[in-house]
């Protein structure tokens, strides 16, 4: 297995708010990196196992937030985010369309935004949910980064089946998009994501250390 790096500056990331509305989120400048996933899909577990902190991600997971973007601050000029999702249940028509108006002006107007984490269940790949957020990334060009995650429940050969599947039918956006497999107990693939991190947050990369 390979030795995770933990020097890396995403560990001093903090709760900082949750909001509701565009209006009351951090003032658009430095350096941001969002996190976006189906409900159930991993994101949580994603975010704890990259920054090294348990729980950081579950503390925005009581009911009523999960309409609300989160902002986790890692340093003055750097955030990371986690964006709402729903379901497989049925969300109310209401409930999908605040969703739906919050984050296509957040992918509209945020010019701090400087890439996408979307962490898809390697089993249920690119869902409803998934090609909407690809498709406001397309549209702004923000560049994403998928993360395949639960690997550790498929063999090593039929995750990277699957790996290969998501590559070929995202071939249209490869200018805009990579994607790697994870796993959040066994935090394989943690490095590369900080590596990806790193990159779009414009910190030296550590990875060689
Ligand atoms: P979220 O709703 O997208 O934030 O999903 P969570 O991170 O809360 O994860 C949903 C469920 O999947 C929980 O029961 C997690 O323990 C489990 N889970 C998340 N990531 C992994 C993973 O990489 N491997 C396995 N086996 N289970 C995972």
């Amino acid at each position: 297995m390979e030795k995770v790096n933990d020097k890396h500056a995403f560990r001093s990331a903090q709760f900082t708010l949750a909001a509701q509305h565009l209006k009351q989120i951090p003032e658009d400048a430095g350096y941001e990196v969002a996190f976006a996933g189906r409900s159930n899909a991993g994101k949580s577990s994603a975010i704890n196992a990259l920054t090294g902190i348990r729980s950081l991600a579950r503390t925005s997971k009581t009911p009523g937030r999960t309409q609300q973007i989160v902002f986790f601050t890692v340093d003055e000029q750097h955030r990371l985010v986690d964006l709402p999702g729903y379901g497989y249940a049925k969300v109310p028509p209401k409930v999908k369309q605040h969703w739906h108006n919050l984050l296509e002006k957040y992918f509209a107007k945020r010019e701090s935004l400087k890439g996408l984490i979307l962490v898809m269940d390697i089993r249920h790949p690119l869902t409803e949910f998934d090609q909407q957020m690809l498709h406001w990334c397309e549209a702004t060009t923000t560049p994403t980064h998928i993360l395949l995650t639960k690997a550790d429940k498929l063999s090593r050969g039929a995750a990277l089946s699957q790996l290969q599947k998501v590559q070929n039918s995202l071939t249209d956006i490869e200018h805009l998009v990579s994607t790697q497999v994870f796993s959040a107990p066994s935090r394989n693939g943690v490095n590369q994501v900080i590596e990806k991190l790193n990159q779009w947050m414009e910190y030296p990369s550590r990875a060689a250390e």
